[in-house]
């Protein structure tokens, strides 16, 4: 019979081996830690298994079976987040074509890679908004099963459309290839459809629900912002998504289907080129996040100035509407519209995705609330905020660091040298 000694004894022995579980103390320069107004010095990030649990003042001396990470000249962040991304590609003169040579172990090989890249350059979570054969949902699951290395991934998979809309996947091809898509493939007409769709992505695995609700630039046809999904059939994907806990994001660069989208209660606009006065003042009303995507503004009017680059429906598209992203941020910034850090990365090359930060502030946001629009505004976004977002006892160890203070120098972001997710060090260049 067990005696009681005997419980005493192993609650004493389960105690000892509590205290004893190694830590990591991260000794931090300067600490931003997503939440604060200003940087704090000299701070201990106290780090158990995935979880930091205490952040103490000064640099903490290492019990016994302690790591320590000396980050003392460095600046400490939170792990940043970018809710606009697409890991299965990357933009080129031979994207269209691609289209019909690739097969769907391509596209995954590269999500692989591009997801490396990503988390190399200091992005521990991102939203992917659309991508092809559904391989962002392996991805997913290939990262969180320890598989590969990657950040945290919320993803839409496939993106939903109206025909011949933007995310029509047989758009531009010759008529005896173009089909018929219907839901499954992510094309919607009808309140039918648009339940079935959503119930589709809920069926294959994904996470969240992306609509095309404008025109866009990089598809081929001809309207980069014409409203395309009648109120109706807006609500019914709202409506539907609701019922499997899905958020939805809507691509959109004309105001009329903004407001569309707005009113049936998306939760984040993406790009928002023709954004108009109206249009921020029902996004304040609703709450609605603006992902900017001014990376993937100035790409396409880089690229539209090269012969042959885009194929000639979208040549104009890509030179009208790029420019406009960057005045849109500056107006929707002093409007009050909650600002969530997008890159559109996958038009632009995985790894790169820090450079919005530079564009954010040169166009007026300081450099304080432009990481915390990629660190505790995105964990909020997307309802994550008691896991990550800020480096505060309880969360996740998600956090990078850089040589110098991002808030004189915002481009330091993009040398990220250090990066930890769930406490587990992916790179560490020293
Ligand atoms: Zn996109």
């Amino acid at each position: 019979m067990r005696s009681p000694h005997f419980a005493l004894l192993l609650s004493a022995v389960l105690t000892i081996t509590q205290g004893l579980e190694a830590r990591t103390l991260v000794h931090a320069g300067k600490l931003i830690d997503g939440r604060s107004a200003t940087a704090a010095s000299g701070k201990t990030l106290v780090i158990e298994g995935k979880k930091i649990i205490e952040v103490a003042n000064g640099h903490l001396e290492p019990g016994p079976d302690d790591e320590v990470i000396d980050l003392s000249d460095s600046t400490v962040l939170p792990g940043l987040m970018d809710m606009h991304t697409h890991l299965s590609s990357e933009g080129n003169k031979n994207s269209y074509l691609e289209r019909m040579q690739l097969n769907p172990g391509d596209y995954a090989i590269r999500s692989v890679v591009y997801a490396e890249r990503t988390l190399m350059s200091g992005f521990t979570t991102v939203r992917d908004v659309g991508d092809s054969y559904n391989v962002t949902i392996s991805l997913r699951n290939a990262i969180n099963g320890g598989w590969v290395p990657g950040p945290r991934i919320f993803t839409a998979a496939k993106s939903l459309a109206t025909t011949g809309g933007h995310a029509d996947p047989s758009n531009g091809r010759r008529a005896d290839l173009q089909g018929d898509p219907g839901p499954k493939e992510g094309v919607v007409n009808s309140v039918g459809d648009a339940r079935k769709a959503v119930r589709q992505r809920y069926k294959e695995g994904a996470d969240l629900i992306k609509i095309t609700a404008t025109g866009g630039v990089l598809s081929l046809a001809k309207n980069s912002h014409n409203p395309q999904f009648s109120e109706e059939v807006l609500a019914a994907i709202i409506d539907t998504a609701n019922d499997y806990g899905f958020m939805v994001a809507a691509h959109a660069h004309g105001a009329e289907g903004m407001k569309r989208a707005i009113r049936a209660g998306v939760r984040t606009i993406e790009h928002g080129t023709f954004m108009d006065d109206e249009v921020m003042q029902l996004m304040n009303e609703h709450g609605t996040y603006y992902v900017p995507t001014i990376m993937a503004g100035k790409w396409v009017e880089a690229k539209a100035k090269i012969d042959g680059f885009f194929p000639d429906v979208v040549r104009p598209k890509a030179a009208a509407v790029g420019p406009l992203i960057a005045e849109t941020f500056r107006k929707a910034y002093k409007a009050g519209v909650k600002i969530a850090f997008g890159t559109d990365t996958g038009v632009s090359a995985h790894g790169d995705n820090a450079e919005e930060f530079a564009h954010m502030v040169e166009l007026g946001m300081p450099a304080m609330e432009a990481i915390q629009s990629a660190t505790s505004v995105t964990a909020e976004l997307l309802g994550i905020a008691e896991d990550v977002g800020t480096l505060e006892a309880g969360k996740f160890a998600d956090l990078i660091a850089v040589d110098g203070d991002p808030l004189s120098d915002i481009s330091t972001l993009q040398n990220v040298k250090f990066v930890m997710k769930e406490g587990v060090v992916y790179k560490d260049a020293e």
